[in-house]
């Protein structure tokens, strides 16, 4: 979980080693980049979740597999700014990590990380604006849990940060209430019909993971239970009780996963119960959405985010327009309207293969999708010299390749719109597109709530047609 490493603002410090439990009372010196707050012991700097600039508290050091670890214990002096958390897990869950700072200190936070990746690349450029997110709880539309027992008790919930371990919390905020208590009957499901949870150790058991998806637009919920190979004792019984205890939940999958992994979800898939999928919507097209689907988990940002790339394409219908790293379709199938045509392409297979489908579903005619590698694409489109009039990258974490931004250069679309869920590599790209492009406007869009992750739109225009 090392994304970032360093601390800032460490100039001050006042700790005393409390006992020899490794406990220690600490001064938060700043914040770093994941927004846990940095702290010294001696000459060494640390961190710790859930801590915030100038507070004072007891932390616990914890080793695990040879890695310090810490955690607040005992506030001393809380910040004016802390917020109170509802969440009773949030002091060992690693999913959400803002919830102490108010929402505008979250949208300060956020806004400050991506200036200062860019800063760190020494570019002067700057965020000019926030897409505020507008709704804080309940927003996620896919919540994945493990089942186990734990100290002989049937457990389920999210693992703690770095570990599986699972932390007991019968509510987690982000998901729906829904969600929330279609885990808290398959658990008490699951009880009553003796299914034993899979044991990692010894792998043994049955039932490894439940995964529950739903659509805003339809309410539909689609629940995928993954089993630890295709028995599935009592399987009959178990989805009779679990619709008639969520009658709600429209489909109902068992997902085969035998595999010694940390993935969710293995290859093999039987339906038990409705039609497998699950139909969102997104500015006005429909996806079929089933357990694998890649899809955004925001969907009221989602829409906020494909119109900012919109507005910042502002196509006038003549573009042929690129979407690479296009997952299943989704902004080229709302941007098809607007534009002559749309060349989608991505790596994963099974995307390519529900990107085709939902552009039928849709009768959505002036878009093409390729199963191949972006760069190894582009770099092709290069040497071919082909005509592309706006290109629109969304790549992973990770970011795109040397390779691929030569290619865009290469190729010179007069807009290029950078869609990037990892601000450091997209200021590490953006050095060598600046190279002939220059920026046109910045926005950031809060698409997890809660968390620091951050979505960034950048809108690049060529400079030789300016
Ligand atoms: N634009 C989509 C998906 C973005 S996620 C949306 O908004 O929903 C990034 C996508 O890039 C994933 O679908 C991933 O499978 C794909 N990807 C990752 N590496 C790739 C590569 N080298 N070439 C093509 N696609 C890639």
């Amino acid at each position: 979980m090392k994304k970032y490493d360093k601390g800032r603002q460490n100039n001050h410090f006042n700790n005393n080693k409390i006992s020899e439990a490794k406990k220690y009372e600490v001064t938060c010196t700043g914040l770093n980049e994941l927004g846990q707050g940095t702290f010294n012991i001696g000459k060494n700097i640390y961190s710790v979740s859930n801590l915030l600039s100038k507070e004072k508290a007891i932390i616990e050091e914890n080793d695990y597999q040879g890695i310090k670890k810490f955690r607040v214990i005992k506030l001393l002096a809380p910040s004016k700014k802390r917020c109170e958390v509802k969440c009773k897990a949030y002091n060992k869950c690693g999913n959400c990590h803002l919830l102490h700072m108010s929402y505008e200190d979250q949208i300060n936070f956020k806004k400050d990380y991506v200036n200062n990746c860019f800063k760190d690349q020494k570019l002067n450029v700057r965020v000019d604006e926030v897409c505020k997110a507008s709704v804080f709880e309940g927003y996620r539309n896919k919540m994945a849990v493990a089942f186990k027992y734990q100290n002989r008790e049937l457990v389920y919930g999210f693992y703690e940060e770095d570990t599986h371990r699972i932390i007991n919390n019968d509510y987690c905020y982000i998901h729906t209430k829904e969600q929330n208590e279609i885990v808290k009957k398959i658990a008490k499901i699951m009880k009553e019909l003796k299914i034993v949870p899979y044991d990692e150790d010894k792998r043994t058991g049955i039932i490894r993971f439940v995964l529950v998806r739903f659509s805003r637009w339809s309410g539909e919920y689609i629940v995928t239970v993954v089993t630890n190979g295709s028995v599935f004792p009592g399987r009959s019984e178990f989805v009779k009780r679990l619709r008639n205890e969520c009658p709600y939940v429209s489909t109902i999958v068992q997902n085969i996963n035998t595999r010694k992994t940390s993935i969710i979800l293995g290859d093999e898939e039987q339906v038990l119960y409705g039609k497998g999928y699950i139909t969102d919507e997104i500015c006005g097209i429909k996806f079929n959405i089933s357990s694998s689907t890649f899809f955004q988990v925001n969907p009221y940002q989602v829409e906020v985010l494909y119109n900012k790339v919109k507005e910042y394409l502002c196509p006038d219908g003549s573009e042929v327009l690129i979407d690479a790293y296009c997952g299943v379709g989704t902004i080229g199938m709302t941007l098809a309207k607007s534009v002559k045509e749309v060349i989608g392409v991505e790596n994963n297979k099974k995307s390519v293969i529900n990107a085709k489908y939902n552009a039928s579903n849709n009768k959505i005619k002036n878009i093409r999708f390729f199963n191949d590698d972006a760069t190894k694409f582009l770099v092709g489109l290069a040497k071919d010299d082909v005509k592309i009039d706006a290109l629109i990258m969304d790549p992973p974490r990770t970011g795109s390749t040397e390779a691929f931004l030569n290619a865009v250069n290469a190729l010179k679309p007069e807009k290029v719109i950078y869609v990037s869920c990892e601000a450091s590599t997209l200021a590490r790209d953006l050095k060598i597109l600046l190279k002939e492009y220059s920026v046109e406007k910045v926005g950031i869009v809060d698409m997890f709530v809660g968390t620091y992750h951050v979505e960034t739109v950048i809108c690049l225009s060529q400079k030789t047609t300016k």
